[in-house]
């Protein structure tokens, strides 16, 4: 394909791209295609000779379409919003048409150095300290098993130029809660602990970490002889939003040295808020945090923000620096290969950038402070409505936990009442809500915070989750 060609095709797909999101409230939202239709529906071997590509455009609307469940749909209540706002698309594109890597700052300076610049206007939005430097990473899940391999060797002293974990006493222990993100217990076992080394915590009835809990949990491992390592701690869990009070863990951690990383995938979006920042207070006395701008913020996934107070530990980790990657400038210079896992990184600081200078912080917030009017107006709803439970009142931010429990319903017979009226919404093409159990029952989330959903589209779905449990 010659430039001119792909000046052509290129408007296509942009219209095409357009077009899609002007008319995607039309589209049902979750897809009903059934498994493997999608792999029959394209043939099994690649083709000998090139293709048109109008070809290629013509199966992704015959084909790739009706197998997409439509995240930007204004009724669209699933997981979590993943806001790519067309900004950041744009930036997106950009990054991809420039095609540079950043393998070393020299490799691309802007690369770097643009990424420096957006990560530290993100601070600056969520109100965090200048004790915090910033780096993107693809995801909360890569974040997080970069903050426990962080962990694991300033609890040994840099076990890993020794014997690594194989030669490291004691054993080590990380603690979280039951409601922490399944990403943790992942970036633990490859982090090298093992389930045994996992702690959770108990927590209390907002399903919030207990301080008093993880302490005595550390000092029953001390007594034992093992080394308590790192608390994770979650700020807005998946399930209902739940705030571990991270001061009080960061006073623990303190204590008994060790590391503190929080997971704020999902609310740190909201700290962009001052209103809500009291829910992440103790913040300063964390030594790792993530947060997903790929969520509500609107930034087109992937872009996960990871940030460290002490950098110099950061890379005294991660980097291997060989030969081939060393660089004159390394001295003055961030080499961000040594902040995280990939040795090559795309140029995603670009739509964080484009997003932030195209919104402003200003339209930003108003957009956050308009979801969040929603999810209140619909837990009022909620809790005043005979036969329905708001879940996890009060509501933190945008997700509302609930549940249709008509009166003589209870246990398994509830958990099929539940599951039908969601998938029987989910399946009608109008809405999609993600079932989800709370302490062995299952309940619908109800996540609010697509950029197209407004107060007329949760009015709507409120309507049709009325009329659903009545059939
Ligand atoms: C979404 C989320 C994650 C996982 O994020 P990825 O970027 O997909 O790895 C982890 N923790 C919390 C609290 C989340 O909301």
């Amino acid at each position: 394909m010659d430039t001119e060609e792909f000046r052509r095709l290129g408007h296509r797909v942009v219209d095409w791209i357009a077009d899609y999101r002007a008319t995607t409230s039309s589209r049902p939202v979750m897809s009903r295609v059934e498994p493997g239709s999608i792999r029959a529906a394209l043939p099994a071997s690649p083709p000998e000779r090139g293709e048109p590509f109008e070809d290629v455009l013509g199966d992704l609307e015959r084909v790739v379409v009706p197998g997409l469940s439509h995240w930007q749909h204004p009724r669209f209540f699933g997981y979590f919003p993943s806001n790519g706002e067309l900004a950041s698309v744009l930036g997106d594109f950009l990054s991809t048409g420039l095609g540079v890597l950043g393998l070393s700052w020299q490799s691309s300076p802007a690369l770097t150095e643009v990424e420096e610049v957006a990560t530290d206007w993100m601070r600056q939005m969520l109100g965090l300290s200048p004790a915090w430097s910033g780096v993107i990473q693809d995801t909360a899940s890569s974040s997080t098993l970069v903050a426990l391999v962080c962990a694991r060797e300033r609890a040994t002293d840099y076990a890993m130029v020794r014997g690594g974990l194989q030669g490291a006493a004691p054993e080590l222990v990380i603690y979280t809660s039951p409601q922490a993100h399944s990403s943790v217990e992942k970036a633990a076992l490859l982090a090298g602990f093992g389930r045994g080394q996992v702690r959770q915590v108990p927590v209390d009835a907002t399903f919030a970490m207990r301080p008093d809990a993880l302490a005595a949990a550390v000092r029953a491992d001390r007594a034992a002889g093992r080394g308590p390592c790192a608390v994770v701690g979650t700020c807005g869990s998946t399930a209902t939003t739940a705030f571990d009070p991270l001061g009080a863990l960061a006073e623990v951690a303190r204590e008994h040295g060790m590391w503190l990383h929080v997971d704020a995938a999902m609310a740190g979006s909201a700290m962009i808020l001052p209103e809500c920042r009291p829910l992440w207070d103790g913040i300063e006395g964390a030594d790792s945090l993530v947060l997903n701008p790929h969520k509500w913020l609107g930034v087109a996934f992937d872009c996960s923000l990871y940030y460290v107070r002490d950098a110099q530990h950061l890379v005294r980790v991660m980097s291997t620096n060989p030969s081939y990657l060393q660089t004159a400038a390394d001295g003055r210079v961030r080499n961000y290969r040594d902040w995280g896992i990939p040795l090559g990184r795309r140029f995603r600081s670009l739509k964080l950038w484009a997003l932030i200078r195209e919104q402003g912080v200003a339209a930003l917030q108003a957009r956050l402070r308009r979801d969040l009017d929603n999810a209140r107006w619909l837990a009022e709803r909620v809790a005043a409505e005979p036969g329905w439970r708001l879940l996890n009142a009060p509501v933190r931010l945008q997700t509302l936990c609930v549940r249709h429990e008509p009166p003589g319903l209870d246990g398994d017979a509830l958990d099929r009442h539940t599951l039908g009226w969601v998938e029987r919404v989910n399946a009608s093409g109008f809405s999609y809500l993600t079932p989800a159990q709370l302490e062995g029952r299952w309940m619908a989330r109800i996540s609010i915070g697509a950029t197209a959903t407004e107060r007329a589209h949760v009015a709507a779905l409120w309507q049709r989750l009325r009329e659903e449990v009545r059939n």
